[in-house]
């Protein structure tokens, strides 16, 4: 990808990834949703399909496995995932994103070898252990500990909220920790991988989510947890720079992934528009829901427009952390209000979970949230503009 895209003017490969993997998510995803949302289950079969399909290897280089391409064909993936379910998008998102791009990134060549393959192939889930209990957008408040003991790191502490940490394919969590203190006396921060399978670590009791339900998400204790040294990644002290630079490239998947939301209501809300009547007419015939439908297309467009240019810049090389920030709050803007605008559409049937747009109208709340709050992001665009 090289320069601004249009939004209506993709270049070939990308609109068969964009058309081939809408019609998996309408084939295969749609029809089980509701499922396991209802259940809250985690769709293994439609992680496999994705899995099948190379979605997990999407933006990465092929002697890893990956199917090289690069971050913008994963953000069209999500986008269409998005439209019809939030939680198989989010699985993939945090799995490519949070779970594998640390390793890819960062990893020294025996990491990618020993984990890449697993994690873009998708048979395995890798996660991003961050945030803790005192910790979410103060993450530099990290209080989990990693000690060197005999060339093995001893970590302890708890992480909380983490996406894909237990699921029976779940390879790994990589772990902010404390691993020492600066010259000034402030806290080093390094990441360390952590295999599932490690003594000490602990996968706590899923959350009872408002949202999101068929995604995993779980808090974790560590209890003297030893790892071979081998295991920290990227520099000793470079974990919390390394993480905020995922986290930069993070939001332009969830503002992709908030884009299919919102033009998710939009085709929801043009279909059910026509159909339904009262007072003897469709209820699009009456202006003001035209002009509700008109204003939804209008946010998802202009947040479309805000993702497809920051992942320009970012292919490109050149800054792109205020744009990143701007798509992931005005996309993430986009899908809660089209998911209110587009239940008030559906009436008393918008009410029903059953209804596309009631699960939306649940889901979306944690987009503002999520890999940084909309706080977070109006606090970067400031540091950016110098106030
Ligand atoms: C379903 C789910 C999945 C998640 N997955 C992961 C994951 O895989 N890995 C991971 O590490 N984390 C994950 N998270 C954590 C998520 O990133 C955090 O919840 C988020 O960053 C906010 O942190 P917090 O919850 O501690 O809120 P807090 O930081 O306590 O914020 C509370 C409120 O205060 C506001 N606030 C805080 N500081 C300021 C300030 N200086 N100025 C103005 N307002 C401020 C915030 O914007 C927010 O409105 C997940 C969370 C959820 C709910």
């Amino acid at each position: 990808m090289s320069g601004f895209l249009s939004t209506e003017d993709l270049p070939e490969d990308y609109r068969d990834l964009k058309a081939t993997v809408a019609d998996f998510a309408q084939s295969v995803v749609a029809p089980v949703a509701a499922q396991h949302d209802r259940d809250h289950t985690f769709p293994y079969e439609v992680v496999k399909g994705m899995a099948d399909m190379g979605l997990f290897g999407l933006p990465f280089p092929e002697e890893y496995g990956g199917m090289g391409g690069d971050y913008f064909a994963l953000c069209l993936a999500l986008e269409e995932l998005g439209k019809v379910d939030q939680s198989v998008a989010i699985t993939l998102e945090a799995a490519v994103s949070l779970g594998a791009m640390p390793i890819h990134r960062f990893g020294t060549e025996e990491q990618k070898q020993e984990w890449l393959p697993r994690l873009t192939s998708g048979q395995s889930l890798g996660a991003f252990g961050l945030t803790e209990p005192g910790a979410g957008s103060d993450a530099g408040g990290t209080t989990t500990t990693a000690v060197l003991d005999d060339d093995e790191w001893v970590i302890n502490g708890a992480k909380q909220f983490i996406t894909n940490s237990g699921t029976d394919i779940t390879a790994l969590v990589t772990v902010a920790a404390v691993t020492g203190t600066d010259t000034a006396g402030r806290k080093q921060i390094s990441t360390i991988i952590v295999p599932s399978d490690t003594p000490g670590f602990e996968v706590g009791p899923a959350y009872d989510k408002v949202g999101w339900n068929a995604s995993d998400t779980h808090p974790l204790s560590f209890t003297d947890v030893r790892v071979p040294r081998e295991n920290l990644l990227g520099q000793e002290g470079r974990g919390y720079a390394n993480f905020l630079r995922i986290l930069d490239e993070g939001r332009i998947a969830i503002a992709a992934l908030a884009v299919g939301v919102a033009q998710g209501c939009v085709d929801e809300c043009v279909r059910y528009a026509k159909e339904r009547s009262a007072f003897g007419k469709p209820i699009g015939a009456n202006q003001s829901i035209a002009f509700t439908i008109a204003r939804m297309q209008a946010r998802a467009y202009a947040a479309r427009t805000a993702y497809y240019d920051a992942a320009a810049l970012m292919l490109s090389g050149k800054p792109f952390k205020r744009q990143a920030s701007i798509a992931k709050m005005v996309a993430s803007e986009a899908a809660m209000d089209n998911a209110r605008d587009g239940t008030q559409v559906h009436g008393g049937y918008g009410f029903m979970n059953e209804y596309l747009v009631s699960r939306h109208y649940r889901d979306s709340k944690i987009l503002e949230i999520g890999e940084g709050t909309t706080e977070v992001q109006l606090m970067l665009i400031a540091r950016d503009l110098g106030l």
